[in-house]
């Protein structure tokens, strides 16, 4: 049986027609660079997520760093993440002149812990930075609560979570990325909406982020050739605005098919591996699929027989952030964050995208339960 990680032509026969017609009136407009569908893109996506403003820019990173800059990050200030994440969270904070500070996760939804957060807060810090990992929501809650005590911007990292929603006790579920000061998404063919390249996202409800956001991404113009501080080559493209305005339609039924699926795998495995956990108070957006084993032997042996019988399994992440070779310089060890470190060695990711059918996951099941 082919089964893939991720089957990118499995949505494509349905919205084929639309997808072309929509490329083809670009190459015969030639508005390659910031044309009207770009703006309308934007507009499409502010409306979806229920916020004011949103800035298409060139990918997710980039939208991170443009918006911890939009939001006043400069340089040398520190800005609280999670080191269970992948490197491009962290890049984004020290590109934009910042200095990440990781504070470990819970347990059950692998998201930063608030606990940890607060010990970490200095007359530095700027802003937190949350990971809603995989799709499942950080606890906005309390991160809001913590950002205004401490008057602290909210960077919401939502690449893997297009379409998830949180609850707030005050009002119903919204998005993720309409919570925080900003919210960053990818577009990453592989993301939840992927276009056919790279692609990235901010969105928010601040009129000077908004602003500030629109000059950084190309080159600090406020008007052409005027430009009022550094910025950055980092548009959207035409072409990849045209393509997800055509997937944005589609993307509150992709999102429930990937329930399913999840739903589908927690039932069979329930009793062989820790499943994921939704929290009540949210709506997962499953880009990734993950699970969890007693001990780091049992998950490489998984992930060894699932390779040999031909099923895509991934690690998300197989070394947390302040391990990495690249942050050296802050000093971080091993030991320093026990629960990062053991998520490391005891998740695995299986093959997840809406389209994946009953029999290819009942096949990635069973070859599981040949070890456990
Ligand atoms: C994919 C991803 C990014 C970066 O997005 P790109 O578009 O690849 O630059 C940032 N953060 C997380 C958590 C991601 O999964």
């Amino acid at each position: 049986m082919k089964i893939q990680m991720v089957d990118l032509s499995a949505s494509y026969p349905e919205i084929r027609a639309e997808v072309d017609a929509a490329i083809k009136n670009v190459l015969d407009k030639t508005n390659f660079i910031l044309g009207e569908e770009v703006k309308k893109f934007e507009d499409d996506f502010a409306k979806y997520c229920g916020v004011k403003y949103a800035v298409g820019v060139a990918n997710g990173t980039d939208a991170i760093k443009i918006a911890l800059l939009a939001a006043g990050v400069k340089s040398g200030d520190e800005v609280i993440t999670t080191p269970f994440t992948f490197i491009a969270t962290s890049e984004a904070i020290v590109q934009a002149g910042g200095v990440p500070v990781f504070a470990d996760i819970e347990i059950d939804t692998y998201n930063i812990n608030l606990r940890e957060v607060e010990k970490k807060i200095t007359k530095r810090t700027k802003a937190i930075l949350p990971v809603h990992m995989y799709g499942h929501p950080a606890e906005m809650e309390k991160i809001l609560e913590i950002a205004k005590k401490y008057n602290l911007k909210v960077i919401e990292d939502c690449a893997q979570s297009f379409s998830a929603k949180y609850k707030l006790p005050t009002s119903d579920f919204r998005l993720t990325g309409s919570f925080g000061d900003a919210g960053c998404f990818s577009f990453f063919p592989a993301k939840n909406l992927g276009c056919f390249g790279d692609g990235g996202m901010v969105v928010t409800n601040d009129e000077k982020i908004y602003e500030n956001a629109k000059a950084l991404r190309n080159h600090g113009q406020r008007e052409k050739y005027f430009s009022v501080m550094d910025g950055f080559n980092s548009r959207l493209d035409t072409i990849q605005a045209a393509v997800l305005s055509v997937k944005l339609k589609h993307i509150a039924k992709w999102t429930a098919m990937r329930n399913s699926v999840a739903e589908k795998y927690n039932k069979l495995l329930k009793n062989v591996a820790t499943v994921p956990k939704v929290l009540e108070n949210c709506k997962h957006s499953f880009n990734y699929y993950t699970i969890r084993f007693s001990d780091k032997p049992t998950r490489d042996k998984v992930q060894k027989h699932l390779a040999d019988s031909g099923v895509p399994n991934q690690i998300y992440y197989p070394c947390s952030l302040h391990l990495q070779k690249v942050y050296e310089n802050l000093n971080y060890k091993k030991g320093n964050f026990p629960v990062s470190e053991k998520m490391q060695d005891e998740t695995l990711s299986l093959p997840m995208y809406p389209e994946l059918d009953d029999e290819k996951i009942e096949y990635i099941v069973k070859k599981i339960k040949e070890v456990i």
